[in-house]
């Protein structure tokens, strides 16, 4: 059968790729470990499955409002204007399947595809950056425009490289702080340099993925660029249950659009509408309870992540020409394993990418990682390891990435 060029246009995700691999690997017995998952390993917290059993049970079992039932939506709101300073109300927000469907929905809005003449629509792409944007830009129609953040600056961009890439058919920047791959973040002070650039630019929307904005270590800071009055209205915020509260599985995200009258919120919930209508309708209490009562559990899941971001950070740093940014926030460390291309791995394997680099290591030292370059050009000579796992899972891991490397000819 004829597939569409649409569908063939695009890559699978190739982080979801390795957790298949690595899950294959395990049910033939093989003693893998997986540094690919980008899901805590923590259980959701007990009161919020319970919010969603007793809605069940209470009959919650029907279609619901496209955007969202109106008391989780109030709750949302409530959070992003209590937290983090955006001035917002229910109906600016859209829940949805997942804060990747939140930004799907964002760029099927803003995009259309070059037609009768017109130009590409262009979305600024920090890079290194999550897997699914440039799909996601692509089957919206739009052009991605690739601008790598230097990893002596911990991989952000620069308010000059930023100016550089806006042009006239920039419709979009997409910001990802903290950062999945990287594990680094803007500082409040960077978002509002990087803020000062985008107000020059009326035409520019700023989609700002904080799906992290939970998990983040040590004295770092978030900021909330909906919370930057001279922008806000040109800012749609996406977040979600899935990282912070361990529901990824629940598909729970949402989108919050309040400019332009609440014109983007009311697109993205018609587009909703015609493609998967509501969440799961038993989902809703669950929100609120998460966002009311879900901060202890929270917390003590941040700790633990805190003190795996120290250890795999003193681990992989020490490794032999490997070099990696200290992880601020999310559950990434992304260092460069460049110095091992143009060498071969201790099983005979010649290393000439970040693809054959994990390869090799799968093959050789049962230890998965996540190639890096599917994450943008710049992100060529990188990996990517999780620490959503156990001590001994990064203790464990990080002994056999070291010894393999030691073995390099
Ligand atoms: N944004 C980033 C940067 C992510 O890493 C992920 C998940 O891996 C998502 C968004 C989407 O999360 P979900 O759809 O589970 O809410």
């Amino acid at each position: 059968m004829r597939l569409s060029h649409r569908v063939n246009s695009i890559k699978p995700s190739s982080t979801l790729e390795v957790t298949a691999r690595i899950n294959a690997l395990k049910a033939q017995g093989v003693d893998v470990i997986g540094f690919g998952a980008g899901e805590p390993d923590f259980d959701t917290p007990e009161n919020i499955k319970q919010a969603a059993i007793n809605a069940l049970l209470a009959g919650k079992t029907r279609y619901t409002a496209v955007p969202g039932e109106v008391n989780a939506r109030a709750a949302i709101a409530r959070k992003l204007r209590d937290d983090n300073g955006i001035n917002c109300n229910a109906e600016d927000i859209v829940i949805t399947v997942g804060g990747k469907h939140a930004i799907y929905l964002a760029l099927q809005c803003l995009l259309d595809p070059p037609a009768h003449g017109r130009p590409a629509q262009q979305v600024i792409l920090p890079t290194p950056a999550w897997v699914s944007y440039e799909p996601m830009i692509v089957l919206a129609g739009g052009e991605v425009v690739q601008v790598p953040g230097a990893i002596e600056n911990d991989f952000k961009i620069t308010p000059e490289q930023l100016e550089q890439a806006i042009t006239p058919h920039t419709a979009a920047i997409i910001i990802n702080s903290p950062s999945n791959p990287c594990g680094t973040m803007y500082s409040p002070d960077d978002l509002r340099a990087l803020a000062a650039v985008v107000e020059q630019h009326p035409h520019v929307t700023i989609i700002t993925d904080e799906i992290y904005e939970r998990l983040i270590y040590g004295d770092a800071e978030h900021l909330s660029l909906g919370s930057i009055d001279s922008i806000a209205p040109r800012v749609i915020t996406i977040n979600g249950l899935s990282k912070a509260y361990a529901m990824t599985g629940w598909r729970v995200g949402y989108a919050c659009a309040p400019g332009d009258g609440g014109s983007v919120a009311r697109a993205m919930s018609k587009l909703q509408g015609q493609m998967t209508s509501n969440i799961t309708s038993f989902c809703y209490a669950a929100i609120e309870e998460a966002l009311t009562n879900g901060e202890d559990s929270l917390q003590q899941m941040r700790k633990a992540f805190s003190m795996r971001a120290d250890l795999i950070y003193d681990r992989v740093a020490a490794m032999p020409d490997i070099v990696c940014p200290r992880p601020t926030g999310a559950f990434y460390v992304f260092p460069d394993i460049s110095a091992y291309f143009g060498r071969n791995s201790p099983g005979g394997a010649m290393i000439d990418s970040a693809v054959d680099f994990a390869t090799a290591l799968l093959d050789e030292a049962n230890v998965a990682v996540v190639p890096g370059e599917d994450f943008g050009q710049c992100a060529r000579d990188h990996v990517r390891l999780s620490f959503a796992c156990s001590e001994q899972h990064i203790e464990e891991g990080c002994r056999r990435i070291d010894r393999w490397l030691r073995a390099f000819r």
